[in-house]
C-alpha cells in the first residue's frame, strides 16, 4: 500500500500586472496564499511531495516525481502521471513541454528505451496508443477513423478500448513521430484547436511486456517462464475550469457539461477513495469513460502521481484554491500496486513445485514462526484463489446474460423474418413473379468482411506466450446502481470552486510539428463487438426493409386503383366513341326516311297537278330534281362520314358545286315558270299550297322561297355535320390522350415492379446474414462451453489445493503438537 505522490507546480506569471492583493508563495514542500506585504492567510497553506516554483524546469520535474514511476513500470508496475488544473496553467507544457525543454512524456519514453538497453537478461516488447476523450467519446489519435471507440473488460486484457490502434515499437524516436501524427490527427478539421484541447483529455499509453531470455541451464525457473506487463498512462486532463454557465449555447455548452462530467465523476471518485477504506463504498469508476480507463491508476493496482500545475495570476485565485483543495484530496489515496506477473502453465507448476521444496526445507527447520507465516501466508493464497473464483463466475454470469439476450433478440430478428417473408411470398403469388432465392455463394462472398474473426496482429520478432488462466484478474468495479451516486454539479462547484475562465483569451503550449501520418491496417475488434454491431445492423436493415415494403404495398394499391379507375374512364370513353362514330350511320338511316317521305310527297303532288297547269308539273319536277340531288349530296356525305373520312374542309367545294347546282337548277325552274305566269293567274289557288311562307307571293316569290327554304336546310345539315365530325375530332384525341396515360401507367406499373424484386432480393440477403448470425451464436455458445470447461478445471485445482493444504496444515499441526 502506498499513499499517490502529488505535486504543485507553479507556471511563471504570463503578463507583468503587478498583484493588487495576494500572491502564492513556495517555500520547500509546502504553497501558501499571503497578502502582499507578507502576512501569511491562515487556512490557505497546503504540504504535498513536491512543490516546484515558477523557476522549476521539466528535467527537475521529471527527476523528482515522475522518473522513479517509469522506472518501476519498466519493473513490471503500472504506473499513471496525471497533469491536472485549469487551461492556461501548464499541463500541456508539463506533459508536452517544448523544444529546449522536453515534457515528461519526452522523458519517459527516452528513459524506458535506455532502462531496458540495460537490461540484459529480459527481452522487451513495447506497444503504445494515444487517445483523446472528447464528450465522452473515445477517439483514436493513431487513426482518424477510430472513433468512438468502446471500453471492454475481458479476463486477458482487463479494461482495455475496443479498436485502439497499438503500434509496437523499437525506439524511442519512433515514438516521438507517432505523437507527432497524433497531434495531427487530434487537430483534423478543427477550427479551433485551443478550444478543443483544452476539453478534451488525452491519455499516451505504453504497455511493457517483457520475459526472462532463456537460460535454460538455471535451475532458477522461479520466474523464467513467467511474463510481465505494465501499463504506462500520462494524461494531459481538460481544463478544470468551469464552463458549464458561460451562457455560450450550442457546441460549447454541451463540450462544457461533459467536461464537466468526467472531472466531476474523476473529482467524485478521488472524494471517496480520500475517504479512506473503511468508509469506502461504491466508486463509480463507470460514470465516465476516463475513470473507467484509469480505474486501475486510481486506488487500483498502479503507482500514481499527480502534477496539478497552477496559475500564479491573481484573477485565477479561486481556481487555483479548487486545484489544491483536489491535490490534497488525492493526496490521501492510497493504492496497491504490484509486478504484474502473467504466467504460463509450465512457469506456475514449476513455480508451485518451488514452493513445496521451500516449505519442505521450512519444515526441516521446524521453526514456530516460520511456519505461522507459511500458513498464514497459505491461507491468503486460499483467500486469492477463493475470490478469483468469485470473479471468474461473475464474469461467467455475465456473458451468459448477454448471451440470453443475445439469443432473445435474434428470435425476435427470426420472427420478424418469418413475418415478413410470408408477406412478401404473398405478395410474391399475386403479382406471379420475384424469387426469393439469391445466390448463396454470392451471399457468402458479399457478406465475407463483415463477418470476419477478427485476426490479431502478431508482433514481429516478439516472443509469443500463452496466457494461462491465472494471468492477471482485472479490478472490477460494481456495476453502478445509479447515477445519483455521482456527485451533482454543485458538489463538484465546492470542490472545485467556481472560476470561470475566458479560454480564448489565455495562452497555451504551442501545437505539435504538424507532419502526415500514413495510413495503417486497423486494430482488430473484439469479435463479440462486432458480432453486436452487426446484429444491430441487420435489425436497422430488416426495420429498413419492412418499411420500404411497406410503402411499396400502399404505392402499389394507389395505383391498381388508379389504373382501376382509368380503365373505367377508357371503357366510357370508347362507349360515348361507338356512339359518334354510329352517328353518321343514324343519319343515314333518318335521311334514307326523310327521302322517302320527301318522294312520296311529291308524286302525290305529282298525281294530284299532272292533269292541271305544266307550269306547276314543270315545278314539281324541279323541285324532285333539286330534292334528288340533295338528297344523294348529303348520302354521300353521310357514306363518306361512315366511311371515316374525316377531311370535312376538303368535302366543302363538293358541297359548294352542289350548292350552285342546286341554285342552278332552281333558276332553271323559276325562268321556265316565268312565261306561264301571265296566263296563268286563276291557277293561284293550286300554288297557294305550294307556298307556306306567303300567301299572296307570286310565282317567282314561291320559288325563292323554296330556294332559300332548301339553302337554309342545307346549311343547318351541314352545320350539324360539321358540329359531328368535330365532336369525332375530340374524341378520337381524347382516345390517343387515354392510351398514352395508360402507356405510361403500366411503364411504372412495371418498374414499380421492379422495385419490389429488388426489395424481395434485399429481404432474401437479410434472411441470408441472418443464418450467419445464426453460426455466429453456435459458435459463442461453443466458447461459453469451453469457458465453463474451464471454470470446472479451475474449480477442481482448487479442490486439490485446499486436499494438499488440509493434508499439509494436519501435518503441520501434527508436527506443531
Ligand atoms: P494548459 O495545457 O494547462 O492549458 P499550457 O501548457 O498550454 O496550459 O500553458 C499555457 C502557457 O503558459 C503556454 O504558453 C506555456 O508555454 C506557458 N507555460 C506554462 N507553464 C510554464 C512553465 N513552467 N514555464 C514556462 N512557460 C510555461
Ligand atoms: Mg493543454
Amino acid at each position: 500500500m502506498e499513499k499517490i505522490c502529488v505535486a504543485v507546480r507553479v507556471r511563471p506569471p504570463i503578463s507583468q500586472e503587478t498583484s493588487s492583493g495576494t500572491f502564492w508563495r513556495v517555500e520547500d514542500n509546502r504553497i501558501s496564499l499571503h497578502k502582499l506585504h507578507g502576512t501569511p492567510i491562515s487556512g490557505i497553506s497546503y504540504a504535498f511531495d513536491h512543490v516546484f516554483d515558477d523557476s522549476c524546469s521539466n528535467e527537475k520535474v521529471y527527476q523528482l516525481l515522475t522518473k522513479d514511476l517509469i522506472h518501476a513500470v519498466v519493473d513490471g508496475f503500472n504506473g499513471t502521471a496525471f497533469a491536472y488544473g485549469q487551461t492556461s496553467s501548464g499541463k500541456t507544457f508539463t506533459m508536452n513541454g517544448s523544444s529546449n525543454d522536453p515534457g515528461i512524456i519526452h522523458r519517459a519514453v527516452t528513459d524506458i528505451f535506455n532502462k531496458i538497453q540495460m537490461i540484459s537478461d529480459r527481452e522487451f516488447l513495447i506497444r503504445v496508443s494515444y487517445m483523446e476523450i472528447y464528450n465522452e467519446e473515445i477517439n483514436d489519435l493513431f487513426a482518424v477513423e477510430n472513433q468512438k471507440l468502446q471500453i471492454h473488460e475481458s479476463l486477458d486484457r482487463g479494461i482495455f478500448v475496443a479498436g485502439l490502434r497499438e503500434e509496437i515499437v523499437n525506439n524511442a524516436e519512433q515514438v516521438m513521430k507517432l505523437l507527432e501524427s497524433g497531434e495531427v490527427n487530434r487537430h483534423f478539421g478543427e477550427t479551433n484547436m485551443n478550444a478543443r484541447s483544452s476539453r478534451s483529455h488525452t491519455i499516451f499509453r505504453m504497455v511493457i511486456e517483457s520475459k526472462g531470455k532463456d537460460t535454460s541451464s538455471s535451475d532458477d525457473y522461479s520466474s523464467s517462464d513467467a511474463i510481465r506487463v505494465s501499463v504506462l498512462n500520462l494524461v494531459d486532463l481538460a481544463g478544470s475550469e468551469r464552463i458549464a454557465k458561460t451562457g455560450a449555447g450550442g457546441v460549447r455548452l454541451k463540450e462544457g457539461k461533459y467536461i464537466n462530467k468526467s472531472l466531476m465523476v474523476l473529482g467524485n471518485v478521488i472524494n471517496k477513495l480520500s475517504d479512506g477504506a473503511k468508509q469506502r463504498a461504491h466508486i463509480p469508476y463507470r460514470d465516465s469513460k476516463l475513470t473507467r480507463i484509469l480505474q486501475p491508476a486510481l486506488g487500483g493496482n498502479a503507482k500514481t502521481s499527480i502534477i496539478c500545475t497552477l496559475a500564479p495570476e491573481e484573477i485565477h485565485v479561486e481556481e487555483t484554491k479548487g486545484t489544491l483543495l483536489f491535490a490534497s484530496r488525492a493526496k490521501r489515496i492510497t493504492n496497491c500496486a504490484q509486478v504484474n506477473e502473467i504466467l504460463t502453465d509450465a512457469a506456475l507448476l514449476k513455480r508451485q513445485k518451488l514452493e513445496i521444496e521451500e516449505l519442505r526445507k521450512k519444515l526441516q527447520g521446524s521453526h514456530a514462526e516460520v511456519l505461522e507465516q507459511e500458513i498464514l501466508k497459505l491461507r491468503n493464497d486460499m483467500l486469492k484463489y477463493e475470490l478469483e473464483r468469485e470473479k471468474l463466475e461473475m464474469v461467467l454470469e455475465e456473458e451468459r446474460r448477454s448471451w440470453k439476450e443475445r439469443e432473445q433478440r435474434i428470435r425476435d430478428q427470426q420472427m420478424k423474418i418469418e413475418n415478413l417473408s410470408s408477406l412478401v411470398s404473398n405478395g410474391d403469388r399475386s403479382s406471379g413473379q420475384g424469387s426469393m432465392k439469391a445466390s448463396p455463394k454470392e451471399e457468402s462472398a458479399d457478406k465475407g468482411d463483415g463477418f470476419k474473426t477478427p485476426c490479431f496482429k502478431a508482433a514481429p520478432n516478439a516472443f509469443v506466450a500463452k496466457r494461462s488462466n491465472y494471468s492477471q484478474l482485472s479490478e472490477f468495479s460494481p456495476l453502478p446502481d445509479s447515477f445519483s451516486n455521482v456527485a451533482d454539479e454543485d458538489t463538484w462547484f465546492k470542490m472545485n470552486k467556481g472560476y470561470i475562465a475566458d479560454l480564448d483569451s489565455l495562452q497555451r503550449t504551442p501545437e505539435r510539428k504538424v507532419q502526415s501520418f500514413p495510413p495503417q491496417e486497423l486494430t482488430p475488434d473484439c469479435s463479440n463487438e462486432s458480432y453486436k454491431q452487426e446484429l444491430e445492423n441487420l435489425k436497422r436493415l430488416i426495420d429498413i426493409v419492412i418499411e420500404e415494403k411497406n410503402e411499396l404495398q400502399r404505392k402499389h394499391t394507389e395505383q391498381t386503383q388508379l389504373n382501376d379507375r382509368l380503365m373505367g374512364e377508357i371503357s366510357d370513353l370508347k362507349q360515348e366513341a361507338l356512339l359518334v362514330q354510329e352517328m353518321p350511320q343514324r343519319l343515314c338511316e333518318s335521311l334514307a326516311t326523310c327521302k322517302d317521305i320527301f318522294e312520296d310527297v311529291l308524286s302525290k303532288m305529282q298525281s294530284l297537278v299532272s292533269d292541271r297547269k305544266p307550269s306547276t308539273a314543270k315545278v314539281l319536277s324541279g323541285t324532285s330534281d333539286i330534292g334528288k340531288t340533295l338528297f344523294s349530296t348529303l348520302e354521300a356525305h353521310l357514306s363518306m362520314a361512315v366511311d371515316g373520312s374525316k377531311s370535312s374542309y376538303g368535302n366543302d367545294s363538293l358541297t359548294q358545286e352542289c350548292n350552285k347546282k342546286l341554285s342552278e337548277m332552281l333558276k332553271n325552274t323559276i325562268t321556265s315558270l316565268i312565261p306561264s305566269e301571265t296566263a296563268g293567274a286563276e291557277e293561284e289557288h293550286v300554288k297557294a299550297p305550294l307556298c307556306s311562307c306567303n300567301k299572296g307571293c307570286t310565282l317567282g316569290g314561291e320559288t325563292a322561297c323554296w330556294e332559300e327554304k332548301l339553302s337554309n336546310e342545307l346549311m343547318e345539315v351541314k352545320e350539324k355535320y360539321e358540329n359531328l365530325e368535330k365532336e369525332l375530332d375530340l374524341s378520337n384525341k381524347f382516345l390517343e390522350d387515354s392510351k398514352e396515360r395508360y402507356g405510361s401507367l403500366e411503364r411504372e406499373f412495371q418498374l414499380l415492379k421492379e422495385e419490389r424484386d429488388s426489395l424481395l432480393k434485399t429481404v432474401s440477403e437479410s434472411s441470408q446474414k441472418l443464418t450467419l448470425v445464426t453460426d455466429q451464436k453456435e459458435n459463442v455458445l461453443k466458447d461459453l462451453n469451453t469457458e465453463v470447461q474451464r471454470r470446472k478445471d479451475l474449480e477442481k485445482e482448487i479442490k486439490h489445493f485446499s486436499v494438499a493444504f488440509a493434508s499439509r496444515q494436519k501435518s503441520l499441526m501434527s508436527i506443531h503438537g
